[in-house]
């Protein structure tokens, strides 16, 4: 159930839903997902579904995170921020493709156990911490990109200012809880451009720490 023959079918799955981007399916289909979900749910680890990791958070949709990543690495990102480390399965699948990525988690034990995988996977360009993401991580701005994955109503201004002034990119679901909006802002010196993307459902980013 969690063989490559799975990933494989997963990979095609997203090819025929438009992925077309072969540096993102070749990562996805060598990422091990079932190792990101608990071993109840490892069997359904490569069904294109979002599934629960505890503390009313999920796991996103493999396509969404194939889609964001596709949107994330378009810009040649040296150093990518990322809001919502969660399973941990976003940052590894960034891994590969960006040489330095930081992420950040507000649930503590979802922190934790992210920063085991990453480990235990040896992927050590990952810097994970756990605070709270609507204040991004100031201290190593500014980013290529910053991908958020989780949905804001706003989109918080200090992501904004941590984003890089030659073209940073922002990946963010922006609406309220029940259906959001995929917002890609670029940034330019001091002019931020939007752009609404595709319709989506993400868990909402809250502010403060748990
Ligand atoms: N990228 C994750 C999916 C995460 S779900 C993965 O690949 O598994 C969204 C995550 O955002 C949840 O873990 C949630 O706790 C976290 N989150 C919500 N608000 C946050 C905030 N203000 N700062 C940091 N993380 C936050």
């Amino acid at each position: 159930m969690t063989s490559q023959r799975t990933r494989d079918r997963l990979v095609e799955r997203l090819r025929e839903e438009g992925i077309s981007n072969e540096a993102v399916l070749d990562v996805i289909r060598n990422t091990p997902r079932h190792l990101f979900v608990d071993e109840a749910l490892a069997s359904r680890a490569y069904e294109d579904t979002a599934l629960p990791i505890g503390y009313n958070q999920t796991i996103s949709q493999p396509y969404i995170v194939a889609a964001m990543t596709d949107l994330i690495i378009s810009g040649n990102p040296q150093k990518v921020l990322e809001i919502g480390t969660g399973s941990g399965y976003q940052a590894a699948v960034l891994a590969p493709l960006v040489p330095k990525i930081f992420t950040v988690e507000r649930i503590k034990p979802l922190a934790e156990q992210a920063r085991q995988r990453f480990r235990k996977l040896g992927l050590r360009n990952i810097r994970a911490s756990y605070s709270d993401g609507t204040e991004g991580l100031p201290e190593f701005a500014p980013y290529d990109a910053i991908i958020t994955t989780a949905a804001a109503e706003k989109i918080p201004q200090a992501l904004l200012e941590q984003l890089s002034p030659e073209g940073g990119r922002l990946v963010i679901p922006v609406g309220g809880p029940a259906r959001q909006t995929l917002t890609l802002v670029t940034r330019t010196g001091d002019t931020f451009e939007k752009a609404g993307l595709d319709p989506v459902i993400f868990v909402p980013l809250l502010t403060g720490q748990a």
